[in-house]
């Protein structure tokens, strides 16, 4: 099969390339550069510089292709709440974009990147596909109307879909095969690299007064090369059963805000400079997720996912970004 890459030039798109590649699949890249980086393209991979937005160059990426993975949104949610034109022209007319050049193409497949911001506030500790969808930021609604529309383009156009709702996505590819680093990072770890490297001077952890062991908020942190897997499985489904599904991703297992940092000062040998900061706004205590239908429908398990992997993983690529340019 040969699948398009929409956004596989970023932090998971270009790890999804990989297993991809890995696996026998074709594969073509599209992305518009504006936050993938050219360093995170594979050669055997074949590149068409475009945006979602440009219909006609779209389309033409689609040539000769039989499935696609859509990766390329903006994700940040504060940015969202600030800006919810950027997150309706990206994720919402962007994708809409694609289903209808899908549907001129007659592409049948799709492995969409969704995420755990679809629920909102979780009502229980341990989330599954069936918890209530309440997004409580514009990025999760973004994704969750996408949901919808895909449900819709299924029952009358016919494309398949595997919705993949990601909970938090870490580490980097342990072959060192992908190194491009996120500028202006807000998620936990590469804040925590950052503050290491001196990047920042120090951090904050956002609350200590949670009702968790250590006050502070828990995640479920996945380990990207996991997360690719999950879509190459997710292709190898939809091309042997032709049946729309939404599965989520994640462990099941949380880590604290503090065991992520204290961690990382363990196995670096070195202190981080982190202050306590007040909450911020829409954060659960605790989000972790049961994973059970997407290990039983894709035959998908973590293995790359131990904390240990996950921090020295994305420690090498710090270290390859900034002590190369300090020598
Ligand atoms: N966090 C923090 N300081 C930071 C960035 C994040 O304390 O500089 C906390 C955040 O409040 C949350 C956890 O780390 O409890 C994971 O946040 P992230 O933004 O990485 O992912 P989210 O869970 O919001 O998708």
């Amino acid at each position: 099969m040969r699948i398009l890459v929409i956004g596989g030039a970023g932090y998971i798109g270009s790890h999804v390339v990989k297993s991809l590649l890995n696996t026998g699949f074709d594969v073509r890249v599209y992305d518009d550069l504006s936050t993938g980086k050219r360093i995170n393209l594979f050669k055997q991979a074949e590149f068409v510089e475009g945006s979602l937005l440009d219909m006609e160059s779209l389309k033409k990426a689609l040539d000769n292709v039989d499935g696609v993975v859509h990766l390329a949104a903006k994700k940040a949610v504060g940015e969202s709440m600030a800006e919810p034109e950027k997150y309706a022209n990206n994720n919402l007319i962007g994708a809409i974009n694609l289903l209808n050049a899908m549907t001129d193409k007659n592409v049948k497949y799709l492995v969409f990147s969704s995420s755990a911001a679809v629920y909102g506030m979780p009502q229980t500790p341990q989330l599954n596909e069936s918890h209530p969808l309440n997004p409580i930021n514009f990025y999760g609604f973004t994704k969750l109307e996408m949901e919808r529309f895909m449900e819709w383009y299924d029952r009358l156009k016919g494309i398949k879909f595997v919705s993949l709702r990601y909970f938090n996505a870490v580490g980097y590819d342990e072959d060192g095969d992908i190194l491009g680093l996120e500028e202006k990072p807000q998620n936990l770890l590469p804040v925590v690299m950052e503050t290491l490297f001196g990047i920042r001077s120090q951090m904050s952890i956002f609350g200590n007064d949670y009702d968790t062991p250590d006050g502070t908020c828990i995640r479920d942190y996945i380990h990207v090369t996991d997360l690719a897997t999950a879509h190459t499985l997710a292709l190898q489904y939809l091309e042997r059963e032709n049946t729309s599904q939404i599965l989520n991703l994640g462990t099941g297992t949380g880590h604290s805000v503090l065991e992520m940092i204290q961690e990382t000062e363990r196995i670096v040998n070195q202190k981080i400079n982190y202050t306590m900061a007040p909450r911020r706004s829409g954060d659960p205590a605790k989000l972790t997720a049961s994973s059970e239908k997407a290990q039983s429908i894709l035959g998908w398990q973590p293995k790359h996912s131990d904390l240990e992997n996950i921090i020295r993983s994305t420690w090498h690529v710090y270290q390859n970004t900034y002590e190369k340019n300090q020598n």
